[in-house]
């Protein structure tokens, strides 16, 4: 069989091709001359599965798309503390270059507008960094994300310093707050470096990806960002994203996303796939004008929707319960987060226990999360407490842990002694 997703993929490039509006970014020659005519997508799921349809391997550079990755790089390396000193986690509804800072605390709003990621870029590799070593220690970053060797596109990069008034300006008023302690031409030189990095829209999708799967880069499997740190750049991105569109677009797409002047647009669904588009015209706000509208059929044709309602979440969790003998066996399936293990304890305290032992069998358990585990070893240990042997059957470790809340540990048991005929485990 041949997967479709490619054609998926296809498709929606096919139906926004004639969506010929808007312009390609002329505030430096080097972009104005870019292809306009260019269209790629491309999906990586968080098992590192990549797909992609139309200009899949053409470089751009990055432009804005490098702002939550660094910001994620400096919550890894700093802490949210420290970060939040001199950026804000509000939406700005302004546009991206606006010259803007809170009035009362001078910081930048966000740090997807230049005023926030020119602060937070100064920061990484601690404050007394040269320009050179800070910017290695990104493109070294923005590399393993990607999970192969990116460039910094020069020619852009100089042209784009030589028109960086507007950024400089943004620096020097961080300056004169204190927000920054960088010179401002050193800031905007390695915030320029950065948005100056070359990739295509399937690096994007698997750096992406690595933000959707809690900071783990699905292909090479290189554990980057925690976990924690992922979560608040998708908060940021899911809020501030789109700039002065941001509202509109979480009702109307729904996918935490960023877009860059270079025409790339990408966007996260936490614990699903990373997906990234690249056409360069763009609209009023700077967001790529197909891309936009790519999205807008990602979302609705596939279902990815972050606020989506429907059942997906739904998945039945108890696979079989079986009277076995003196036993009462509970097959659990799929992944054990707070919704399925209320379901468990749900079924469980509803269920009419008459063995003098339950088993939970967690053989086709495919993921746990903390407070699925701690559920569900807290059901084992009431059920325990009520009179009954308890046994776990968890061949995958998915509870890692056995010990229970009293300190006691939860007995294991064989998995071959449970397994149903015809049933693999
Ligand atoms: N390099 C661009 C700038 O700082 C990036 C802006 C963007 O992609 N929105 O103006």
């Amino acid at each position: 069989m041949k997967t479709p997703i490619p054609f998926y993929l296809q498709e929606i490039l096919d139906s926004v091709r004639d969506k010929d509006g808007g312009k390609v970014a002329d505030y430096i020659p080097e972009l104005a001359a870019a292809e306009p005519e260019y269209l790629g997508a491309a999906l990586c799921t968080t098992t590192g599965h990549v797909y992609s349809a139309g200009d899949a391997d053409v470089e751009f550079t990055m432009q804005s798309l490098s702002k939550p990755f660094v910001y994620a790089l400096a919550l890894q390396e700093l802490g949210l503390d420290a970060v939040r000193e001199i950026v804000g986690m509000e939406p700005s509804g302004e546009a991206f270059n606006e010259l803007s800072l809170n009035r009362d605390d001078h910081r930048p709003v966000n740090p997807m507008i230049n005023a926030g990621a020119i602060a937070v870029t100064q920061l990484i590799n601690g404050v007394d960094s040269g320009v050179e070593e800070r910017v290695e220690r990104i493109l070294t970053y923005m590399s393993r994300l990607a999970g192969r060797e990116l460039e910094i596109d020069e020619s852009v990069f100089g042209s784009e310093l030589d028109h960086a008034d507007r950024n400089l300006s943004l620096a020097h008023m961080l300056r004169n707050y204190d927000i920054i302690k960088d010179e401002a031409h050193d800031a905007v030189l390695t915030y320029t470096k950065q948005c100056s990095i070359r990739v295509t829209v399937k690096d994007l999708a698997v750096m992406s990806a690595t933000l959707a799967n809690g900071g783990r880069q699905p292909v090479t499997n290189d554990k980057i960002l925690d976990a924690d740190v992922c979560r608040l750049t998708l908060a940021l991105m899911s809020s501030a994203g789109m700039y002065d569109g941001a509202g509109r677009w979480m009702a109307e797409v729904g996918i935490p996303a960023k877009s860059g002047v270079a025409g790339g647009l990408l966007g996260t669904l936490p614990g699903q796939l990373g997906v990234a588009t690249f056409s360069p015209r763009l609209n009023e706000e700077g967001n790529s004008v197909r891309g936009v509208e790519a999205f807008k059929l990602l979302s609705k044709d596939m279902g990815l929707h972050l606020m989506s309602t429907e059942e997906r979440y739904g998945v039945q969790p108890i696979r079989h319960i079986i009277d076995d003998g003196d036993a009462t066996v509970i097959y659990l399936q799929g992944v054990l987060n707070f919704n399925a293990a209320e379901t468990v304890l749900h079924e469980l305290e509803r269920y009419d226990l008459s063995a003098d032992k339950v088993v939970l069998e967690l053989s086709n358990v495919t993921a746990t999360n903390k407070m699925g585990r701690r559920m569900l070893k807290e059901g084992l240990r009431r059920i325990r407490e009520s009179g009954f042997d308890i046994e776990l059957v968890d061949p995958e470790q998915e509870l890692e842990d056995l010990k229970m809340s009293d300190g006691t540990e939860v007995p294991v048991g064989d998995p071959e002694d449970y397994q149903i005929a015809g049933e693999q485990i």
